[in-house]
C-alpha cells in the first residue's frame, strides 16, 4: 500500500466515523483493562501494513472510545474537532515543524502571532496584547502565574474563588505558591468584598467556572488588583469563545484590564485538541520568567522566539489548525454556532424549570445547565449512572452547596435541537 492509498483510507475512515458517531454509545461501555487485554503485549518483529492499524481501530479500540465527537456528548465541556481543524492537523503532522526558534520555522511563529491577533479581535480584546498558544489551560495558567511570581518577588500567595478550576491549585503546587480561596455568593461568583490580596502576587478571576459557568466580577477584581499591584489572570478556558458574540460581551467586562487571559479554542471554538490561547499585556514579565538562551540556540536575528515566553522549547504548528478554523467558519459562522448552543441550553433549561419533580441548581450565563431531581443525592447519582449506561447521552456532575447536581453542557458544533430533546427524553425515562 502506498502513502496515498493509506491516506485516502484514513480520511475515508474519519469521514464515515463522523457520519455514524451519533449512533455509537457516547460513553465507552468497557471495564478497566479490557481494551489492553485484547492487544498483543509485545510489539511486532516484522513491519505491518498500515491497514492493520485501521483494522484494530475498528475491531479493538472503537468500543474503548468515549465519543467526544458525538452530538450527544453533554459532559464536562464539549470539544469539537471540526472538519477544517481535522484536515489542518494532518498538514501539521505532515510538515512536522518544530518551533524552537524563529528561524526553525518563521511561518509557524508569525502565523501563531497573527492568528492570536485575529482571535483577540474576534473576542473584542484590546489591541497590542502578546499572544501565544499552549497545549492546555492548565499549562497556560501555570505560565501566567510563573510570570506573576517572577514579577513580584517575595509575594507567594495566589488568590482565586472556591469555584476556580483545579489547575490553579496545581500551578500553585508546582510553583511553590500558596493558594488562598475567596468565598462565593449565591450565584457562585467570587465576592469582591471578601477579597484579601495581602501578600499576593496574583489573583485569578474565572469567567465561566467549571462547575456552573458562573462569572466572577472581573471589573471589581481588576480594581482591587490594580490597587494592590497584583497580577490579574482571567481564566475563560470554556466561556471565552462566547465573546465572539457582542451581545455576550457584558459577561467579560473588565477582562480587557487583565495582565493575562486564557481561552481554550479546543473547548468551544471547534479546534481539535489541543489548543489553548494565552494573551498578556506584560510580555516582558513572561520573557523574564522563561527566557533562557544557551549558546547552541543563539542566533544573529533580533527576534525573540516564542519559547522565551513559555515552559516548552519545541512547539507544534498548532496555529495552522486554529487559523484554518477561523478562516473556514468566519466570524459569522462562529457566532452562529455559539448562539445555537446557548439557545439549545436555554430550551433544555426551560423544560427542567417547567417539569414538576425537577429543579435548576445554578443560574445559566452560557450553554451549561445545572439541574437535579428533587430528592436525595443518591437518587440523582443513580439517575446519572443509568443515563450514561444507556449510551444515548453522556452527562457529568458536580456538587453545589454540598448537593449533587447534574450538568448538561451544550457545545459541540454537531449538536442539534433533536439531540437535546432526546437527552431530555432519556433523563425523564430513566428518572421514572
Ligand atoms: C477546562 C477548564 C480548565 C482546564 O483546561 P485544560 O485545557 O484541560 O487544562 C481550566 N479552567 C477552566 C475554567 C476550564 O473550564
Amino acid at each position: 500500500m502506498s502513502f496515498r492509498e493509506d491516506g485516502a483510507a484514513a480520511l475515508e475512515w474519519v469521514a464515515s466515523y463522523l457520519e455514524r458517531v451519533g449512533e455509537l454509545p457516547v460513553l465507552a461501555q468497557v471495564e478497566p483493562g479490557e481494551i489492553r487485554s485484547r492487544l498483543p503485549a509485545s510489539p511486532p518483529e516484522q513491519a505491518e501494513p498500515f491497514t492493520n492499524v485501521l483494522r484494530d481501530l475498528d475491531d479493538v479500540l472503537l468500543p474503548g472510545l468515549t465519543h467526544w465527537q458525538s452530538p450527544r456528548f453533554f459532559a464536562y465541556f464539549a470539544s469539537t474537532a471540526s472538519e477544517p481543524g481535522i484536515l489542518a492537523e494532518l498538514l501539521v503532522a505532515g510538515l512536522n515543524q518544530v518551533g524552537i526558534l524563529w528561524r526553525t520555522s518563521p511561518a509557524l511563529q508569525e502565523l501563531e502571532e497573527l492568528t492570536l491577533d485575529w482571535l483577540a479581535q474576534l473576542l473584542g480584546l484590546p489591541s497590542g496584547l502578546h499572544g501565544h498558544i499552549e497545549d492546555t489551560a492548565s499549562t497556560a495558567t501555570m505560565t501566567a502565574l510563573a510570570a506573576a511570581r517572577h514579577a513580584k518577588p517575595g509575594a507567594r500567595v495566589v488568590v482565586c474563588s472556591e469555584h476556580a478550576h483545579s489547575s490553579v491549585e496545581k500551578a500553585c503546587r508546582l510553583l511553590a505558591l500558596e493558594l488562598r480561596r475567596a468565598p462565593v455568593d449565591d450565584a457562585f461568583r467570587l465576592r469582591p468584598s471578601e477579597l484579601d490580596l495581602v501578600g499576593a502576587c496574583a489573583v485569578v478571576a474565572t469567567v465561566g467556572t467549571t462547575s456552573t459557568s458562573s462569572v466572577d466580577p472581573v471589573a471589581a477584581i481588576a480594581d482591587a488588583a490594580a490597587r494592590d499591584g497584583v497580577w490579574l489572570h482571567v481564566d475563560a478556558a470554556y466561556a471565552g469563545s462566547a465573546a465572539v458574540c457582542p451581545e455576550l460581551r457584558h459577561h467579560f467586562a473588565g477582562w480587557e484590564r487583565a495582565d493575562s487571559i486564557v481561552v481554550n479554542p479546543h473547548k468551544w471554538l471547534f479546534t481539535p485538541m489541543d489548543c489553548s490561547t494565552l494573551w498578556t499585556r506584560r510580555p516582558d514579565d513572561l520573557r523574564a520568567a522563561f527566557s533562557l538562551v544557551p549558546e547552541y540556540l543563539r542566533v544573529s536575528e533580533e527576534v525573540a522566539s516564542l519559547s522565551e515566553y513559555s515552559p516548552a522549547l519545541g512547539r507544534r504548528f498548532r496555529a495552522l489548525k486554529l487559523w484554518a478554523v477561523l478562516r473556514c467558519y468566519g466570524r459569522e459562522g462562529l457566532q452562529e454556532r455559539i448562539r445555537e448552543a446557548i439557545r439549545l441550553a436555554g430550551l433544555f433549561e426551560g423544560w427542567v424549570r417547567d417539569e414538576p419533580g425537577w429543579e435548576l441548581a445554578a443560574p445559566r450565563p452560557f450553554s451549561l445547565v445545572c439541574f437535579r431531581r428533587e430528592g436525595s443525592d443518591e437518587e440523582n447519582e443513580v439517575l446519572l449512572e443509568r443515563v450514561n449506561a444507556s449510551g444515548k447521552i453522556f452527562l457529568s456532575h458536580t456538587k453545589l452547596n454540598g448537593r449533587f447536581a447534574l450538568r448538561l453542557a451544550v457545545g459541540s458544533a454537531r449538536t442539534t435541537e433533536a439531540d437535546v430533546r432526546l437527552a431530555w427524553g432519556v433523563l425523564r425515562r430513566c428518572a421514572a
